[in-house]
């Protein structure tokens, strides 16, 4: 599972007069074993450079060792991943190799930094969430993360009162307010885990489990701003020591917070394109759209496959023309255009959602917001 940390680490690594390798390859789940040559294809260019005496020694040792050091991580068995990014600075005594779930562009890039916006356009799609099992006196916590689901360290235990202490002389009515002081006591307790686990960006959205009839008063306690981030809630018993079931529970919640999201976007999007906002809607309109660089967020129909033609002179995105109509050059003809069109996005700093949900994108398969309105097609 890939740890918020190890993004952080990623995200702040800096070759401090070393270069920094960041290395993006493909996994084709039709033909798993095709992965080290295309590694190995990749690092071409980083042994070239490795050997460039333009750079100074200790540049060129660090590359080397970088190589070495990609060279054995391609060994190591993977899942299921769709891509495998690897970021390396042996000088410094730094590599971290991630694995993907969605596809992105083979590439490598030697710079003073890590080249991360592949790693974060997808990483974004995917939400990081609590998950809560709690009832008046007990509380666990979960961190469950594409689809991964880890039970996060320090249960909270807070003193209930089970039965009524009669013989120690309290009435009824004192029992029962005592009952529900220490209750508000517990969800105060859980209230700030959360709110500041939340201010330190550890979730984005929480699934809360319990028996029904406490949930509600859990929820009252909590901070608006962790209120706002309650996906939805499930029905467990609070002691259940199965986690496969918690786990399929909140599973649930998440996969249901999804694709509400993705139907809000499709229909916001589609909103702003009507009412003549910054927004296409469509294949053709979309791709000229990335074309020009225009794209803010994508909207894409999940496994959507068509093909299409590509400028690799321009970057021109098109569906049928031979030519170019920018430069005149012949168009390369590509199996999966969509896919040239997400990659385009995510290299101009857009982001991206694929949208499983049942929305208009099944017919019209994309759809954008755009930063500024695109020039006019120069075929129209
Ligand atoms: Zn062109």
């Amino acid at each position: 599972m890939l740890e918020v940390e190890t993004v952080d680490r990623i995200l702040r690594l800096r070759g401090d007069g070393l270069p920094v390798l960041s290395l993006y390859v493909r996994v084709d789940p039709a033909d798993r074993r095709a992965f080290p040559s295309r590694v190995d294809e990749q690092l071409h260019e980083v042994r070239l450079l490795a050997k460039d005496t333009a750079l100074d020694r200790d540049a060129r040792l660090s590359l080397r060792g970088d190589i070495e050091r990609v060279e054995e991580a391609v060994q190591e068995e993977r899942l299921h991943p769709r891509a495998v990014a690897f970021f390396s600075c042996s000088g410094r005594g730094v590599f971290e190799d991630v694995e993907l779930p969605r596809p992105v562009r083979d590439r490598q890039v030697v710079d003073e930094t890590t080249w991360v916006r592949p790693l974060l356009a997808v990483l974004d799609e995917y939400h990081r969430c609590r998950v809560v099992v709690a009832d008046r006196g007990r509380a666990r916590f979960f961190d469950l993360y594409q689809n991964e689901m880890v039970e996060c360290p320090g249960r909270l235990r807070d003193r209930t009162l089970r039965k009524p202490d009669y013989a120690a002389g309290m009435r009824e009515h004192t029992v029962h307010n005592k009952a529900e002081l220490l209750a508000k006591r517990h969800y105060r307790a859980v209230a700030e885990r959360l709110d500041e686990e939340a201010r330190r960006h550890e979730f984005d959205i929480i699934a809360f489990g319990g028996h029904d009839h406490e949930i509600p008063e859990l929820l009252d306690h909590l901070p608006a701003a962790v209120r706002e981030r309650v996906a939805g809630t499930f029905s467990v018993h609070p002691g259940e020591q199965d986690l496969g079931r918690i786990h399929r529970l909140a599973d649930q919640v998440v996969e249901r917070y999804e694709r509400a999201e993705e139907q809000r976007l499709v229909t916001e999007t589609l909103e702003r394109c009507s009412s003549g906002g910054l927004a296409v809607v469509g294949l053709t309109e979309c791709l000229w759209a990335g074309t020009t660089a225009a794209v803010n967020q994508l909207l894409v129909q999940d496994e959507a496959v068509l093909p299409g033609a590509v400028c690799d002179h321009d970057g021109y995105l098109g569906v049928e023309e031979d030519r170019c109509p920018v430069c005149g050059r012949e168009l390369r003809r590509t199996p999966d255009v969509v896919d040239e069109l997400v990659q385009a996005v995510i290299d101009q700093g857009g982001s991206v959602e694929h949208v499983a949900a049942e929305t208009p994108l099944r017919v019209q398969v994309t759809a954008a917001t755009l930063r500024f309105r695109p020039p006019p097609h120069p075929a129209v």
